[in-house]
């Protein structure tokens, strides 16, 4: 698959920024899927407001397009408070971040984004104004500098991680709530895609959204970057409507695995079956093979992987399952896992 195709949010032209906001649900009732979290959360939040508290805080954590953004914000709405939106990188010093949580009103939202990349210095800022609501701040230069402490408002913070496995432990015990997003099945992406298409006013119809729904890597992103292009076709080659044929024309067109597999995903099935003859591999050596990190492939594409019923954990290593072989038009002999 092109990656191109698919945006991740650190990626993401202006367009599809904007496409995005226009998308994006407002209210728990639009949020699909992931059930238990959403109904989790709306009993925290609804006790919250009875008691005019601020939220605990929220750790998120899941793979990227999965709807970690788009939940704080329903959380600030649900709150009916103001949300503050920043991400790790991007907060380079304390004093970044204390200009951000002095601002913060009663009960507001600090959402970070990719909190697993705050500065060890930020993040240990960070500690006492999500534990205590208090921070240090410097004042005046030179001799009579001193550090003076400050009070800030009661708010919340929503910590929005792909790599869990990056975050230090004392910055993880500080969310009192954490929730890990899973991918959506057909079903709950089908869906999806209809909404959105009823939201850009473009007609389609079942099969259409259910084949772009099956085409997406369980990604509500992905989905609905697809409809996007497909409406391009529709439009341009067809008659404006989407159907199964203009979908299935599009998708080829664009070089869009069939499962939804990413140019990754196939990348790690090809490793384990054309070097290590299917399986049994270590998670390094994969990762080693095919120039990712061995963290990412652990938490952002072998889950998919797993789910999707492509590999296999042991206790050996990675295992490709048949529909791995067959997915990438190879067969299986025996147990040697010689190709022919
Ligand atoms: P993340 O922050 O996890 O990378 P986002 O919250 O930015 O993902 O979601 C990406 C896009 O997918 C958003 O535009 C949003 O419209 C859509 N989306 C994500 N989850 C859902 C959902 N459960 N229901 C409807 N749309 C969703």
């Amino acid at each position: 698959m092109n990656n191109d195709l698919i945006p991740r949010s650190d990626n993401l032209s202006a367009v599809d920024q904007e496409y995005e906001k226009r998308l994006r649900p407002l209210s728990f009732k639009d949020f699909k899927g992931q059930l238990r979290i959403v109904d989790n959360l709306k009993v925290f939040v609804t006790a919250a407001n009875q008691r005019d508290e601020a939220l605990d805080h929220v750790l998120l954590h899941g793979p990227p397009g999965l709807g970690k953004t788009t939940l704080a914000s329903i959380i600030g709405h649900e709150l009916n408070v103001n949300i503050k939106v920043t991400s790790g990188p991007v907060l380079d010093k304390p004093g970044d971040l204390a200009g951000l949580l002095t601002t913060l009103e009663e009960r507001d939202v600090l959402f970070i984004d990719e909190i697993h990349r705050l500065s060890p210095v930020v993040e240990e800022y960070l500690y006492s104004a999500m534990e205590d609501y208090q921070i240090d701040i410097m004042i005046d230069k030179g001799p009579s500098a001193r550090s003076v402490q400050l009070t800030l408002n009661p708010f919340t913070l929503i910590g929005a991680t792909t790599r869990s496995g990056l975050l230090t432990s004392p910055l993880r015990a500080r969310f009192g709530i954490r929730m890990h997003l899973e991918y959506y099945d057909a079903v709950v992406l089908k869906g999806i895609v209809k909404r959105s298409s009823s939201i850009l006013r473009v007609e389609i119809e079942d099969n259409a959204a259910a084949e772009i729904a099956g085409r997406s890597r369980g990604t509500p992103r992905i989905a609905n970057s697809l409809l996007r292009r497909v409406r391009d076709f529709a439009q341009v080659k067809g008659n404006g409507k989407i159907d199964l044929e203009i979908t299935r024309y599009s998708l080829d067109a664009l070089n869009i695995d069939r499962h939804g597999l990413d140019e990754m995903d196939n990348k790690i099935l090809a490793v384990i079956i054309e070097k290590f003859g299917g399986g049994p591999v270590g998670l390094t050596t994969i990762a080693t093979a095919v120039g990712e990190d061995s963290g990412t492939i652990e938490e952002v594409y072998e889950p998919f992987l797993i789910k999707e019923g492509y590999i296999k954990r042991t206790p050996r290593g990675r295992e490709a399952t048949e529909s791995a072989w067959k997915h990438l038009g190879k067969h299986k002999t025996g147990d040697t896992g010689l190709l022919f």
